[in-house]
C-alpha cells in the first residue's frame, strides 16, 4: 500500500508555505461527501406484481422471451389497465406518444409500484409530459453519429473500434434513450447487403480490433441472425473482442436462454455491456440471466446513465454498484445523460455525478465504483470526470487529499523527459480451438444462407 511520506529534508521555503495555504483552504472546506448508512437488503417486488398484474399467466409463457415481446404494452390504452392515470393524463401521454412512442415488457412493468409516480422504474419506462413541454433543449442526435457513420449502420469514431447498429428495434423504449430519434422509423433491421458492407469495411481496415454490435437493441435479432453476423466477425482475423450491448438481462431476463448463450459460448471473446439503473432492477430472474452469460464466458459490464430522480444519490449509486458485482457484474460507466432532444426532465447537473463519485470512492471497494463520463455533444467522444484529489504540485512533491478530506504530502520522482514513444500494437491471436470452432460453424452457416 502507497503511504504518504513525511516533510523531510524541504529545500524550498516556498514550497511549504505552499502547501501549508493550500492545505488549510482544502481543511476548511472538506468535501461534501455522504457517509453510507448501513445498506438494508431490499428484496426486489416482482413476485407481488406478477401475481396483481400477470397471476393469469402460466409460467411457461412467462418464462417465454418472446411471449414478453408480443405483449409489450405500446398503447396509453393498455397502460392505464395497470397504473392509475387520469383522463388529464392520458390525453397528456398520448400527445407525448405520437412523437416519443412507449413500448413496455410485462416483465418490466411488473417491477413497477403502480401507486408510486415516483417510482424509479416507473419513470424510466412511462413517458411524460415534459418530454414534449420542455422544449429548446438538446438535439436528435448530439453524439452526430450519422456523421461518424462510414457505411449506414457502423459508426467508426475512435481508431481500434467500431459500432454496428443492427436494428432499432428494443424490448422496451427507455424514456431516457439516446437514440430516441430512431423510435419513429417503424422499426427495421439492417439487410444482408447492409450487415455484408458493414463486414467489408472492417476486413478492410486492419486498425479495427474491437467491434460494438448494439442498436436498438441486437439481442431483438434471432439467435441464428445474430451468429450469422458474430460468426462472420469472428472469421476476421484483426477483430480481437466482441462486444453486444444489450439491456436484455434488464427489461426482458429471459431472452438470456441456454440457446443465446450457447451460441456466444462459441465465439469469445465476447464481451456483454448492459443496462442497470437502479438496484430494484437486480431480480432473482435479472441475476440469473447475468449468471448464465458469465458461465457461457461472457463478462458482463454495467453502464448506467445518471438520472434525475432515479439514480442521483449516492445511496442509490452504491446499492446499484454493490447489488451488481453480487451478481457478477461489474460497474463499468455512469454516464452524464446525454442533450437528447426529450430527456431534459431526467437531465442532472454534472456535479450530482461528480459528488456521487466523490461519496462512493473509498467508502466502498474501487470495483464498485464506476467511471462517471460525458459522451460529449458534436461527437467528441467520452471523456472520464473525477473530483480532483491533487490539490497541489511543486517541484517533486504533491499535495494529495484523501477520501476522508484529510491531506497528504507525496514524493513526485522527476524525470528527465524521454523520446515519447509509439506502442507497436498489440498482436492478440484468438486461441486456435475457438477460432476452429467458429470458422467451422460461420463456414456451415454461410453455406445454408
Ligand atoms: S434499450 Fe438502449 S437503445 Fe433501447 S430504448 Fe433503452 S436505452 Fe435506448
Amino acid at each position: 500500500m502507497k503511504m504518504p511520506s513525511t516533510m523531510k529534508n524541504q529545500s524550498a521555503r516556498g514550497a511549504e508555505k505552499y502547501f501549508r495555504e493550500i492545505a488549510a483552504e482544502a481543511e476548511e472546506e472538506p468535501p461534501g461527501k455522504t457517509a453510507l448508512l448501513a445498506l438494508e437488503e431490499e428484496p426486489p417486488s416482482t413476485g407481488a406484481q406478477r401475481r396483481r398484474f400477470f397471476g393469469h399467466i402460466p409460467d411457461n409463457l412467462w418464462n417465454d422471451w418472446k411471449w414478453h415481446f408480443r405483449h409489450r404494452i405500446t398503447t396509453v390504452d393498455e397502460l392505464a389497465r395497470y397504473i392509475p392515470l387520469t383522463a388529464e393524463e392520458q390525453a397528456k401521454l398520448r400527445l407525448v406518444a405520437v412523437k416519443y412512442p412507449l413500448a413496455i415488457t410485462p416483465y418490466y412493468l411488473s417491477l413497477i409500484d403502480p401507486a408510486d409516480p415516483n417510482d424509479p422504474i416507473r419513470k424510466q419506462a412511462i413517458p411524460v409530459f415534459d418530454e414534449i413541454a420542455l422544449t429548446g433543449f438538446g438535439t436528435e442526435d448530439p453524439l452526430e453519429e450519422r456523421r461518424d457513420s462510414v457505411v449506414p449502420g457502423l459508426v467508426h469514431r475512435y481508431p481500434d473500434r467500431v459500432l454496428m447498429v443492427l436494428t432499432d428495434i428494443c424490448p422496451m423504449l427507455c424514456r431516457h434513450c439516446t437514440r430516441k430519434r430512431e423510435w419513429r422509423n417503424g422499426g427495421w433491421v439492417r439487410t444482408t447487403a447492409q450487415i455484408e458492407a458493414m463486414l467489408d469495411y472492417i476486413r478492410r481496415h486492419k486498425a479495427v480490433r474491437d467491434v460494438v454490435i448494439s442498436g436498438g437493441d441486437p439481442l431483438t435479432l434471432s439467435t441464428q441472425h445474430l451468429e450469422s453476423v458474430i460468426s462472420r466477425l469472428r472469421r476476421i482475423e484483426h477483430v480481437e473482442i466482441i462486444r453486444i450491448g444489450s439491456r436484455f438481462p434488464v427489461v426482458l431476463p429471459q431472452r438470456i436462454d441456454d440457446e443465446l448463450c450457447n451460441m456466444l459460448s462459441k465465439y469469445g471473446p465476447i464481451w456483454l455491456n448492459t443496462h442497470f439503473n437502479h438496484y430494484r432492477e437486480i431480480t432473482p430472474e435479472a441475476a440469473a440471466a447475468c449468471d448464465r452469460l458469465v458461465r457461457s464466458g461472457v463478462p458482463v459490464n454495467n453502464q448506467s446513465v445518471l438520472l434525475r430522480g432515479i439514480n442521483d444519490s449516492v445511496e442509490t449509486q452504491t446499492r446499484l454498484c454493490q447489488g451488481l458485482l453480487k451478481i457478477k457484474v461489474r460497474p463499468y460507466y455512469l454516464f452524464q445523460c446525454d442533450e437528447v432532444e426529450g430527456t431534459e426532465h431526467l437531465r442532472t447537473p454534472v456535479e450530482v455525478g461528480l459528488e456521487i463519485m466523490e461519496g462512493m470512492r473509498g467508502y466502498t471497494s474501487g470495483l464498485a465504483v464506476p467511471t462517471f463520463v460525458i459522451d460529449l455533444p458534436q461527437g467528441g467522444g467520452k471523456v472520464p470526470v473525477q473530483p480532483n484529489y491533487i490539490l497541489g504540485q511543486t517541484g517533486d512533491r504533491l499535495l494529495v487529499r484523501n477520501y476522508h478530506g484529510h491531506i497528504y504530502h507525496c514524493h513526485n520522482p522527476r524525470v528527465k523527459a524521454k523520446a515519447k514513444l509509439v506502442p507497436a500494437p498489440l498482436q492478440v491471436k484468438v486461441p486456435v480451438a475457438v477460432k476452429k470452432v467458429g470458422i467451422r460453424d460461420a463456414d456451415r452457416l454461410s453455406l445454408r444462407s
